[in-house]
């Protein structure tokens, strides 16, 4: 059935399609016939009412339904039609313009904008009108519809006003203002022509847009005039073309406006439609390019990685070459400025006689397995590379004569014996000359200097066939295995009581009676013996680890004190504070309260000597350290006055009790007389601002006189005692004995 129906029109078509061809081939020849005969007729047209009336693109002629039809009316009534623009705003104005001798299209005669009475001819053709609203919207009746139209329809919309009176109609410029309209709901529905229509649904931001074919009726579409002699004499001549015109050909021009694909997408057509694949096609683009610089870039990076690893590194053994090397050297010194760094300048004893007799490759053979066996023993802290031939150079982070050892075993030995393991005879022996970084390499790198060093300590090494490495700076080493020792058995001694705490008792000279005593302390150390103060404090000191060792003194002395006090016997010690323990971070009068506390304690058991020195360092904090002590019962010494940090401006600045003065110091070099006089004045001085005074280092009995005649009595020194261990001190009685050695 409906496939019949298809055939059915499809035979129509061509019928009509065949007429339509014969026509076209006939209007041009007709045409140039008329342009002859015919009178002009000049036609005022729309042009916004694509497929009736619209400016062709390409030709720029003004085409349409309505064009071809009135071409045909007019040229049956003998008349050459010209078409031109309305430039007017509405067909009513157009009706007053003398620019044209007839207007379309009317539906009927309506006054002109003057109000003058048109004319209009006879019917050219039925245009159905038809409304169109929004999908799933019903219309109300007729007589209550409010319907949107284009204001430059004016005769339409007057014919309507007569046909349906209870009709509301809102006139807009444009399509686009009608629809806006349509979707905010002013209006109920938008009425138009349906050739119209059918153009311009073709939108795609219009498809929500639905025709509703339930209420479509017919206008006439007719050419008018105003009423004049001239007007009615056109129209009569005019009906008589209309007469003429056949069904058919009015229908045939019908079917090829409508069939014709007229609606051309502008931009924001283009962007509605395809808006989503076009920002899809944009996002894929650009992370195409995206992806295509990072590869290129990745690829770049890749290939000076390369090049940079082929020129950093040696291609036979893998190693770092010079240049890799120097640059890593660089950047590990810069990371790890306090490293305890060594480097190794090593090569093989006569390595061209194992080349001569073995054969380059075996040599070669040697080489990477040498590398890779030290390779093998070095931290991503460390660097190794081949500078030439067998000269390999290694930085090495120094784990003390142990490490010696061990890559002694693991790869110097294992590398000797090489070939016998091969089952050759020939023995390797590697030589190396070692130079130990010192802080100033740190601070001025310069890899080459270094080498040149380790290269002198290997020539040695080289020449000296017992020993097969040797030292550029070996005090620098022994230095450093010294510092190692003392650093790394810190918290061993401090646990098993290799660390003592010693005491030197105090004397007033003028009445002959011990008034107190010094805490200091002794090492016992398992590898280096008894170590005085002096060998280790600064160590510590320097290693950030004094702060440990004195909280132990301390409390040692704490605990000394507490059993005394228990046995009856009540005692005053001196403790130092290192410069080194006085930091924001740590509240040291609090940590003394607190021990004084643990071990029922009063605060004038407790002198605190920190030393003059401190005060250079950060006397702000100092000063309100030494406060608080002061605050919480403590005496506050100021240790090694005299020592020469800025003395008299402190002893103004720091409030403290007891000044310590060191008479080693002041006495030990230059003019005896002078040093006299400098004591003399400095006692008088530390008298005179009303602080106690204590001289320390006081060997003869000529000092101590001297010291008492200038009215410093309280004194320290080997003149009375030495320091001595705890048990050697509990013995001493309340009355000093001039060392019979002194006197
Ligand atoms: P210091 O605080 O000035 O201690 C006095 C030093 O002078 C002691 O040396 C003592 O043995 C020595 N001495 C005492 N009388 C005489 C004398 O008549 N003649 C001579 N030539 N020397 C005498 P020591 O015990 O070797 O201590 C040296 C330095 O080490 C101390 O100087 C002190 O600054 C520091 N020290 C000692 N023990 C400790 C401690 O537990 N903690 C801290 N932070 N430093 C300490
Ligand atoms: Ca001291
Ligand atoms: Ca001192």
């Amino acid at each position: 059935m409906y496939q019949r129906k298809k055939d059915s029109f499809r035979r129509v078509f061509s019928l009509l399609l065949c007429a339509l061809t014969v026509l076209l081939l006939a209007v041009p020849a007709a045409a140039s016939a008329d342009e002859t005969d015919g009178q002009p007729l000049t036609v005022g047209v729309p042009v916004n009412r694509c497929p009736l009336f619209y400016l062709d693109e390409d030709s720029g002629e003004i085409q349409g339904i309505g064009v071809e039809l009135m071409r045909n009316v007019a040229e049956k009534a003998g008349y050459t039609a010209t078409f031109r623009v309305i430039q007017e705003e509405t067909l009513k104005q157009a009706l007053d313009a003398d620019t044209y001798d007839v207007i379309m299209p009317f539906g009927s005669a309506i006054t002109s904008a003057s109000g003058q009475q048109s004319i209009v001819t006879e019917n050219l053709m039925q245009t159905p009108f038809a409304f169109v609203t929004r999908e799933n919207s019903t219309l109300p009746p007729m007589d209550r519809l409010r319907v949107g139209m284009l204001r430059s329809l004016g005769g339409a919309i007057e014919t309507l006003h007569q046909l349906f009176p209870g009709m509301e109609i809102m006139e807009y410029d444009t399509m686009a203002e009608s629809v806006k309209a349509l979707r905010r709901g002013e209006v109920d529905a938008l009425l138009h022509n349906s050739y119209i229509w059918s153009y311009v649904l073709q939108k795609p931001s219009y498809q929500d847009l639905a025709v509703q074919p339930s209420k479509v009726f017919s206008m006439d579409f007719r050419v008018g005039t105003l009423d004049t002699p001239k007007g009615r004499s056109i129209v009569q001549r005019l009906n008589e073309g209309v007469a003429a015109l056949d069904d058919i050909q009015r229908q045939a021009i019908i079917l090829d406006y409508t069939s014709r694909r007229l609606y051309r997408y502008d931009i924001s057509d283009y962007l509605y439609q395809y808006g989503l694949v076009l920002l899809l096609g944009v996002l894929l683009f650009v992370a195409l390019i995206v992806i295509a610089v990072q590869q290129i870039r990745d690829l770049r990076r890749e290939q000076e990685e390369k090049l940079r690893q082929m020129m950093d590194h040696d291609p036979l053994t893998g190693v770092l070459s010079m240049n890799g090397f120097r640059k890593r050297v660089e950047e590990l010194l810069h990371e790890h400025p306090e490293a305890p760094y060594l480097l190794f300048y090593s090569n093989i004893r006569d390595f061209k006689f194992i080349n001569d007799s073995l054969g380059r490759a075996a040599g070669d053979e040697l080489l990477r397995f040498w590398a890779q066996r030290a390779m093998d023993t070095l931290s991503d802290k460390e660097a190794m590379g081949r500078i030439a031939a067998d000269h390999f150079v290694t930085l090495r982070y120094s784990g003390g004569e142990e490490q010696i050892c061990r890559d002694e075993r693991n790869v110097v030995e294992p590398v000797n014996q090489f070939f016998l393991r091969q089952g050759k005879e020939n023995r390797v022996q590697i030589c190396s000359g070692v130079y130990v970084l010192t802080p100033e390499d740190f601070k001025n790198i310069d890899v080459d200097r270094m080498l040149d060093m380790a290269l002198v300590a290997e020539k040695r090494a080289l020449e000296s066939r017992q020993s097969s490495f040797e030292f550029y700076n070996p005090e620098q080493w022994d230095r450093g295995k010294r510092i190692a020792n003392i650093v790394n058995y810190l918290p061993a001694a401090l646990d098993s009581g290799d660390i003592q705490v010693w005491y030197q008792p105090q004397v007033n000279y003028n009445t002959g009676r011990v008034i107190g005593a010094e805490a200091l302390c002794r090492w016992d150390h398992s590898k280096l013996g008894w170590l005085q103060p002096a060998g280790f404090i600064a160590t510590l000191e320097e290693a950030g680890l004094i702060y440990d060792l004195d909280r132990f003194v301390w409390e040692r002395v704490c605990q000394d004190l507490h059993r005394w006090n228990e046995q009856g016997q009540r005692k005053t010690v001196s403790v130092n504070v290192s410069r080194d323990d006085i930091r924001e971070e740590r509240d040291i009068p609090e940590v003394f309260h607190h021990l004084i506390e643990t071990y029922s304690l009063t605060a004038d058991q407790l002198h605190i000597e920190i030393t003059e020195s401190a005060y250079a360092e950060n006397p702000e904090l100092l000063i309100s350290t030494t406060q608080q002590l002061q605050a919480l019962g403590f005496q506050v010494e100021m240790d090694d006055f005299g020592s020469g940090y800025s003395s008299l401006h402190m002893l103004k600045e720091v409030p403290v009790n007891r000044i310590k003065l060191d008479l080693h110091f002041l006495t030990s070099s230059g003019d005896p007389e002078k040093s006299r006089i400098i004591v003399s004045a400095m006692i008088q001085m530390v008298n005179e601002l009303g602080l106690e005074l204590i001289a320390e280092g006081v060997e003869t009995t000529e000092q101590a006189d001297f010291l008492q005649s200038k009215g410093g009595g309280e004194m320290q020194g080997y003149l009375f005692y030495k320091p001595m261990p705890v048990n050697e001190f509990e013995k001493v009685d309340g009355f000093f004995h001039i060392e019979p050695s002194a006197k």
